[in-house]
């Protein structure tokens, strides 16, 4: 057996990460676990975290005493890194005293398994963990997404913006936002109706979608008819290029819209704002300026976008 060979490639199966130095403890949980589930190892704890950030499995099953780090350090690491975190990890050992299995809860583990381990209890232990993991991973994408449009909601977008923000702090990047009001939309529910309303806030978020280029820009659905856009380490003149592409995608859909005042099709109003993180200034700032250019771009005539480099006056004048 070599280390971190997947036995199984189904993709539908859970997959489940077996990390004990002892190969033929390995086997014989293995034998247990296939063909059911999708079955990775190592026999290096070192290598569990890589491993286990990469693959991604629903579960692990840890040994606790292996050579250098034991069982319940690597679990605690597991459980500080936010990509390892919500992988339950189930502990099998040869340690049956209470005292054990306490510290195996303490550092996070969410069972504990004694050798010589009962096939069905394992395996009965084993599909009641992955099962509440999908669930976890469920409501946890549900509760991101917007319901409607199907992208990330104003609540993701809030974090990741706040998360852009530290980073663009420790490298100073420039980073930016853009809030995006569709035109005269009560007017469109008016004429086409709520449901032909509904449909046309999904076409115009596939069409932001698809616009952005990066795959490490975030589009979300801000609230009603507003969506907003956040472009990590994007300057003023990226931002405006992609402003350009959203209205020239959202043009592209081309849904009548006969009493619109500015357009005989939907179109958009923008505000676009480029900003350097710096301490002193709060996150939601950029959405405060991004706002008031979107409220320009109404006054000025709607179907456009407005644009600056944000300059914080309180900075200006320390
Ligand atoms: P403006 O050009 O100034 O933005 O005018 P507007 O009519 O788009 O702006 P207003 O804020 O007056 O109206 C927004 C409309 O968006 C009213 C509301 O019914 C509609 N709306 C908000 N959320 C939804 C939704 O989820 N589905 C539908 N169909 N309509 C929505
Ligand atoms: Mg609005
Ligand atoms: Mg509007």
């Amino acid at each position: 057996m070599g280390e971190e060979d997947e036995m199984n490639q189904e993709y539908s199966l859970a997959t489940v990460l077996i990390v004990d130095d002892e190969p033929t403890n390995i086997e014989v949980l293995a034998k247990l676990l296939q063909p059911d589930h999708r079955v990775l190892f190592t026999t290096d704890p070192s290598r569990a975290f890589h491993l286990a950030a990469q693959k991604e499995p629903d579960l692990i099953l840890m040994d606790v005493i292996m050579p250098v780090t034991d069982g319940y350090e690597v679990c605690r690491q597991l459980k500080n890194r936010p990509e390892t975190r919500d992988i339950p990890v189930i502990f099998v050992t040869a340690m049956s005293e209470e005292q054990f299995e306490a510290i195996g809860f303490e550092v996070g583990g969410v069972d504990y398994v004694t050798k010589p381990v009962k096939p069905f209890l394992l395996r009965a232990r084993v599909r009641t963990h992955i099962d509440l993991k999908r669930k976890n991973d469920l409501l946890k994408r549900l509760a991101a997404m917007d319901g409607l449009t199907g992208i990330p909601n104003r609540r993701t977008m809030d974090e990741f913006l706040r998360l852009e923000w530290h980073r663009g702090l420790r490298h100073e990047t420039r980073l930016s936002a853009m809030l995006i009001d569709v035109d005269y939309f009560k007017k469109f529910n008016d004429h086409h109706g709520h449901q032909a309303g509904d449909h046309c806030l999904r076409q115009i978020a596939g069409a932001l979608s698809r616009a952005l280029e990066r795959k490490t820009d975030l589009v979300a659905r801000y609230g009603g008819e507003e969506f907003a856009c956040i472009l990590p380490e994007t300057p003023l003149p990226g931002a405006i290029h992609t402003a350009e592409k959203i209205q020239q995608a959202v043009a592209a859909l081309a849904i009548p819209h006969p009493r619109s005042e500015v357009s005989d099709i939907v179109t958009l109003s923008m505000g676009v704002v480029s900003i350097t993180p710096q301490r002193g200034l709060e996150p939601e700032e950029i959405l405060t300026a991004a706002d008031r250019l979107l409220y320009s771009a109404k006054r000025q005539g709607r179907n456009q976008f407005q644009s600056a480099t944000y300059q914080p006056e309180r900075l200006a004048s320390v």
